[in-house]
């Protein structure tokens, strides 16, 4: 077996056979003309046909996928009207008097660099754009236009060096499983249209792509951008139940997408994801995410060489919060330490790092590495609803500390002219007991709470998280951390704040019950958990005494 690793854009798990796209190469000669009207002549009535073209893929889009999908073909008619690339073109074809499509080449090939070497990756995805009107161009001047649609008798994976949009719709969704490309971006219009037809893909796999069999028998996993060849049993068996699972939840949004959350007798709750970063965005809507409840911000200081800075993660809040539009979305700040090591901070090593210098601590101790990631975060909040929250908590100390230092960076931003939102909601995590006991004083500090289960259980219990030989005097629903949830909760809400749980035990579906009987106000689960979640909300009653059957 062999295990390539691309990026996933669409998830969902294909297995089956692999077939491979060799589209004919187009070779483009530099040609001298003498006619240069006839030349002008002959790019325009191509570019007519191209536009003609791109009419007739937007109608079948239309028909096939739906709206977003189809507006590719509309971006591509706007590029192909767009005047500095229709210019470029005649002006190659007037200064160099040479044929059509060698102009034409040479625009595909400016353009494309141009919008690679741009900052946005949404710009950057548009280099794909450009190749594929000025392919569709090139291959019209050369008589070569073909667009038959390939078909398989079985489903098949299909596999290419890259996919133009056009290609993409041109495959028959019924004979494809799965698509994978060698190159290709996440943010491209084939990654785009992948997601709307609801493909499994994989993009940018590499070169070694190219030199599996055609036929060969291959497993695709779109959530993790893993493609197995030759899958040895276990990898299958593992796979189908993957697979099985992932069918189940995709009943579910069907089910259940668009719907709320809330129990046969009227009580709603609000479920959030839980994310590490950027690549999660697309998973939390895709199963419907109320919001965000758990941006782990940490994760931006993972396998890398030094500090992000603050424009980094700026950009990364602002996309995050601009592709959630308008949903609350719940940054914690970096928690680093204790599992998290990372070697550029310099740490010191310690004999219990659990206990030791962790995420607040750290934070609280230096801040050239807190700052700037408030103000990234303040920054942020101009596009909307964001709500900052600090880990590791254990004292009212720490929150006034931390509170005082957020007044400063406001202080600071404004002497900057650097907008932010008043708006954003300052909350803490209940992960240690202290703060948990405490927490009647912590609330009037903050807008919210919310619990992190997995620690709160670690520190309650004295039981190391990461040491699995502990397992068996692990309990993870002792009485004990109930408690203390449930005092959390009283307090938060004595103080008019809400309180939500952002720990494993959120997705824990024999206590949903017991956490709406408490009053939680939000549970944030990984993505794949929302709508079973919302299925065991929708049929829990809580008129009825508890325990009893409905
Ligand atoms: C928790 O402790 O429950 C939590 C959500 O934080 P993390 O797992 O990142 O420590
Ligand atoms: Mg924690």
């Amino acid at each position: 077996m062999i295990t390539l690793h691309g990026k996933g854009v669409y998830g969902g798990i294909a297995i089956g056979r692999l077939s491979f796209l060799r589209r004919r190469g187009v070779s483009v000669r530099r040609r001298t003309v003498s006619d240069i009207s006839a030349e002008l002549a002959r790019f325009e009535i191509a570019r007519e046909r191209a536009l003609s073209e791109l009419d007739e893929l937007h109608g079948k889009a239309l028909r096939n996928i739906d709206e977003s999908g189809a507006q590719i073909f509309e971006i591509h008619k706007m590029m192909l009207e767009d005047d500095d690339y229709v210019d470029s073109i005649v002006h190659t074809i007037r200064a160099e008097r040479v044929g059509a499509e060698y102009a034409v080449a040479t625009a595909a090939e400016n353009f494309s660099m141009v919008f690679s070497s741009m900052d946005d990756p949404y710009m950057q995805a548009r280099a794909a754009d450009v190749r594929d009107i000025s392919h569709r161009l090139i291959e019209t001047l050369s008589g070569k236009r073909e667009e038959s649609a390939q078909t398989w008798s079985e489903p098949r994976i299909v596999c290419a060096d890259d996919l133009a949009p056009s290609e993409t719709v041109q495959l028959d969704r019924e004979s494809v499983s799965a698509f994978i490309t060698a190159e290709g971006s996440v943010n491209s219009h084939t990654a785009i249209l992948a997601r709307t037809m609801g493909i499994p893909a994989v993009v940018d796999v590499g070169e070694e792509l190219l030199d599996a069999e055609d036929g060969s028998e291959a497993i695709v996993d779109g959530f993790t951008g893993k493609i197995y060849l030759s899958p040895d049993k276990e990898t299958l068996a593992r796979m189908q139940k993957k697979q099985e699972e992932d069918r189940k939840a995709k009943a579910l949004l069907e089910k259940y997408k668009g719907m709320d959350n809330v129990t046969l007798d009227g009580k709603k709750i609000e479920v959030f994801a839980n994310i590490q970063g950027l690549r999660e965005v697309g998973a939390a809507l895709l199963h419907d995410a109320g919001g965000i409840g758990l941006f782990r911000s940490e994760f931006l200081y993972l396998d890398r060489e030094d500090f992000p800075t603050e424009e980094e993660q700026f950009q990364v809040y602002k996309t995050v919060l601009q592709s959630m539009g308008g949903k609350k979305v719940v940054i914690r700040t970096l928690d680093i330490g204790a599992d998290k090591q990372v070697g550029y901070f310099g740490l010191d090593g310690e004999e219990n790092p659990a206990m030791g210098m962790r995420a607040i601590r750290i934070c609280l101790s230096r801040p050239e590495i807190f700052r700037p990631q408030l103000r990234a975060l303040l920054r942020a909040s101009v596009f909307e609803n964001l709500a900052v929250m600090f880990p590791m908590i254990t004292s009212v100390t720490e929150v006034e500390n931390i509170l005082s230092q957020v007044a400063e960076v406001k202080k600071e931003l404004k002497k900057e002219k650097l907008p932010f939102s008043e708006e954003i909601e300052f909350g803490i995590m209940i992960e240690t007991p202290a703060a948990a006991i405490i927490s009647d004083r912590l609330a009037p500090l903050v807008d919210f709470f919310s619990v992190g289960t997995n620690d709160l259980t670690q520190y309650t219990l004295a039981l190391d998280r990461q040491n699995r030989s502990l397992s068996h005097f692990f309990d993870p629903h002792h009485e004990a951390v109930f408690r203390l949830i449930e005092f959390a909760t009283e307090s938060a809400h004595r103080h008019g704040k809400w309180i939500g749980i952002c720990g494993e035990l959120a997705s824990d579906l024999s206590l949903t019950e017991r956490f709406l009987r408490m009053g939680i106000d939000e549970l944030s689960v990984s993505p794949t958990y929302i709508l079973p979640l919302r299925d065991k909300i929708r049929n829990t009653d809580l008129s009825k005494t508890k325990g009893e059957k409905i």
